[in-house]
Parts: structure tokens; sequence; C-alpha cells
């Protein structure tokens, strides 16, 4: 085997092979080390009673350009999201049914407007303020935030319960100057309504597949990266089998995961301060498929928002019309936490429990269960995506693409498009292969 190639990139998920297909493309001689047997990282389409689920990212929406492009190489058919009917709520206690608009009060809905207001306002005003305003805004946890501005308990608990499902994270764990970079990153807190339009009918699983068809045999499995050396001259990146040597490297994964390689000579401390303190989100994706949607039946979407857990939010994930029902139960933050910690069959139990309590006795019995706790999977350590805490986005940063010499990364951490989401993962991928053919071809370092 040739184990010398222009470049190595680290992680078969899609970002890292979206860096790969674009080096590929640009004439780069190309491997990809993957620790999985399998390639899609957090993108993980599985068989469920003949029909193919998805227990990590599904969605797409309006602005995921890149997601759509692909799947329409693939020749995949989209199902538009069921989104008829009522969708429940359970706010600051209370059980509530409403529409696209939440079941709040006069007063709370208008303070919940005026809240969104304020965050698109944030949004809008993200990197592009003067360092000391981002620092100020970066000391506020979202939960800090959230308690300055709201005026009713209804509204704010609204928006923590948005916020926190969509960071996999307690609205404490979260600076609010992150949650304004990604919502930039996403065009304004309007793509929330929209991120969840679409989902791909035979599994996101299909859109690696395609970016495999053109690299499939420079891409390596069970190949986990132990150690990367790097110098002036080039790279070598030690796996557990051998070492590839290369003029440079994309570390393509969560930072988290990226500092659990060794490197020779260290990263510089900023690079790693930043890596000591950017963890992973948790969450519990769960999957209940009946013989029938029977919710629609009764009138309702499907959906369920719950600040209470131990599932903060549902959606229907039901393909076709007359084939099963598919309820897709996520579990987030601390309720995704104590989840985790309860034996797989306890856990279905708690879950079910659940949906019985938002959906009624014909959710205790579905036909097919799955679930998987991404905290727990060794080659993932949670999702959807990092959280900074407070005071890491203003202090640490830069370091998320910073390359290091030869070492540039990768991941849907580091987009600068619709970050945490396949959109990000795919952006990021063509923006780090972009940075590395720049390099090279500056130092003419390329095979003929
Ligand atoms: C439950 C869940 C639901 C989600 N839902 C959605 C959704 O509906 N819509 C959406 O757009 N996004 C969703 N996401 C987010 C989306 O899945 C991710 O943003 C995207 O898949 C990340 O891709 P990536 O390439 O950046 O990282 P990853 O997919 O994590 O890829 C990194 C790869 O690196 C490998 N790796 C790690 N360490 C090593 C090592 N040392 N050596 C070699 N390989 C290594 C891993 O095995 C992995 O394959 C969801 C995520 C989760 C977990």
């Amino acid at each position: 085997m040739n184990t010398r190639v222009d470049v190595v990139v680290v992680g078969a998920g899609l970002s890292g092979l979206s860096a790969a297909r674009s080096l590929s493309r640009g004439g780069f001689h190309v491997a990809v080390l993957e620790a999985r047997d399998r390639v899609g990282g957090r993108v993980l389409s599985v068989a469920l009673e003949g029909t193919t689920v998805d227990l990590g990212g599904q969605w797409i929406g309006p602005g995921q350009d890149r997601a759509y492009r692909l799947a329409a190489e693939a020749g995949v058919s989209l199902c538009a999201t069921h989104t008829a009917g009522q969708t429940m709520y359970r706010l600051d206690g209370r059980r509530r049914q409403g529409g696209s608009i939440p079941p709040l009060g006069p007063i709370a809905l208008l303070d919940a407007h005026r809240i969104q207001r304020r965050l698109d306002r944030l949004t809008h005003e993200a990197t592009s303020q003067p360092p000391s305003a981002e620092r100020t805004l970066d000391a506020m946890s979202a939960e800090s935030w959230l308690r300055s501005v709201a005026w009713t308990r209804g509204a704010r608990a609204f928006w923590k319960l948005l916020l926190e499902a969509g960071a996999c994270a307690t609205a404490a764990e979260v600076s609010t100057l992150a949650i304004a970079h990604q919502l930039k990153t996403m065009g304004g807190t309007g793509s929330l309504e929209t991120a969840e339009q679409d989902f791909m009918v035979g599994g996101a699983g299909q859109l690696a597949k395609q970016l495999m068809v053109e690299i499939s045999d420079c891409v390596y499995l069970g190949e986990p990266v132990q150690h990367i050396a790097h110098s002036a001259e080039g790279v070598s990146v030690v796996t557990e089998q051998r070492a590839w040597q290369a003029f440079a490297v994309i570390v393509a994964m969560p930072p988290a995961l990226a500092a659990r390689i060794t490197y020779n000579p260290i990263l510089p401390a900023l690079r790693d301060g930043l890596t000591q303190r950017i963890g992973q989100g948790a969450v519990i994706k769960c999957l209940c498929m009946y013989e029938h949607p029977f919710w629609r039946e009764d009138g309702l979407s499907g959906a369920l928002l719950d600040a209470t857990g131990p599932i903060t939010a549902t959606l229907d994930g039901t393909a076709s019309t007359d084939g099963p029902g598919v309820l897709v139960a996520l579990a987030t933050g601390t309720h995704a936490r104590t989840l985790g910690t309860k034996r797989p069959a306890r856990r279905r139990e708690v879950v079910l429990d659940a949906l019985t309590r938002a959906f009624g006795p014909a959710a205790a019995q579905p036909m097919a269960y799955l679930d998987h706790d991404w905290s727990a999977d060794e080659w993932a350590r949670g999702g959807y995506g990092a959280i900074p805490a407070p005071g890491v986005l203003s202090e640490f940063g830069p370091m998320l693409t910073a390359p290091i010499g030869r070492i540039f990364w990768a991941g849907t951490e580091t987009a600068s498009a619709w970050r945490n989401y396949m959109e990000g993962a795919l952006e990021s991928g063509e923006r780090a292969a972009h940075q590395v053919a720049s390099h090279l071809d500056a130092k003419a370092e390329t095979r003929p």
C-alpha cells in the first residue's frame, strides 16, 4: 500500500468526505482515515422494520444549498416534514397546544416576539462588533441574557426551551455570543422555523454515499489516527496500522475529539486552550415506529416541545403516506445526560412513557424502537455540535479554524454557514480543502 499522499484527511464524516472530494477534484492525491467501520460520522442511517431511518443528522431546510445540491446529485427523494395539526408544548410546567405560534398569553407572546427581535439584532451585529462588545456578550450565558431581557416568565421559558433544544445544552452552559454566532451562520432566528423543512427518503446517509462515489478507493475504515507529527517539510499521520506521509493534513472532526490525537510538536497554547474548553452538546435520538402515524388522526402534528423532559422535542419523521408512522424523539442537554445513565430497556420505558403522556396510549406500543446516545459514542462524544461556554469564543474563537503549520481544521463546528448542521460540515470541508490547495500551490508541492 502506498502510504505517501498529498493530503491526509482524518475523519470520514460529511466534512472530511467533502474536503477529500474537493481536493481529489483538484488533482491532489488524498487518503481519508476513519476510526469507525463506516463513513458518515454523526450521520447514521439504519434499517428499522425495512424502512431506512436516521439516528443522526436528518433534516435540511432553505439556505442549506450544498445539502440540497448533494441530495439532488444523488437522486434522493425529499419528504416534506408533516407539520399540519397542533404542536404540543410543556412550558413552565403547563401543558398547552398551539400552532406555529406558541400558546402564550398576549403579553408573553408580545414579549417572545420582542426577544426574537433582540436576538436577531445581536445576530446581525455578531462578528462586526468591536472586541470589547463581543467580550461583554460572551461573558453572559444565554440563561443570564434571557433573564436580563425577558419581561414575562412565559416568553423566557419559551426561548430558553428553543435555545436549549438547539444547543443540546442548558442555557447556563452556552454563551450568548456563541448563540448569536451560530444564528448568524444560519441567517437569523427565522431559520429556526424552517431548518427541519425536509428530510431524505432512504436516509441522510445517502449524502455520505454520494461523496464517496469519486473517492471510495482512498477511504480507509477502522483506522483511528493516534498521532500527528508535523514539521516544515510535511506531516506524518500515525494510525494503529501504519504511518502516512503527506504535505498537509485536514483534521475533520469536533474540536474536543481533535484534542484526543497527540501532536508533535505539541500544539500552541491557544489551540489547546480552545480544545480544553469546548465540549459537545448531549443528545439521545429515539425512533419510535408505529403501524401508522396515529397522532395525525387526533389533529396533532407530531411535534412536541417540552421543557420538563425527559423528551425535549419530537417531530413526525414519517416518510411515506401508506407506510408506518415514525415519531422522532430527542432528549437533549440535561435530559439526555440523565437518560443516558439508564439501561437500554429502562430508557425505552421512560421515552415511551413520555410519548404516551403527550400523544396518548397508542404511543406506548411501537412496532419498533431504536435509540442512540451520541455522548456515549466513542467517535462523537455528543451532538449536534460544540457548545462554547461563556468566555471561550472571545478568548480562543479564531483558533477553531486557524491552520497550524501544515495542520488544517474542518468539521461543522468550524463552519461559517450553518454551523453544527450537515450543511456546515459540507461547507467546512470545502473551505479546508481550499485552504490546503492554496497552501500547497503556493509551495508548489503537489504531484504532477
Ligand atoms: C442526533 C443528531 C441529530 C442531528 N440532526 C441534524 C439534522 O436534522 N440536520 C442537520 O443538518 N444536522 C443534524 N445534526 C448534526 C450533523 O449530523 C453534524 O453537523 C454533521 O454530521 C457533522 O459532520 P462532521 O463531518 O463535521 O463531523 P462527524 O460526522 O462527527 O465526523 C467526524 C468523523 O471523524 C471520525 N473520527 C473521530 N476521531 C477520529 C480519529 N482519531 N481518527 C480517525 N477518525 C476519527 C469520526 O468517527 C467521524 O466519522 C445532528 C446530529 C446528531 C448527533
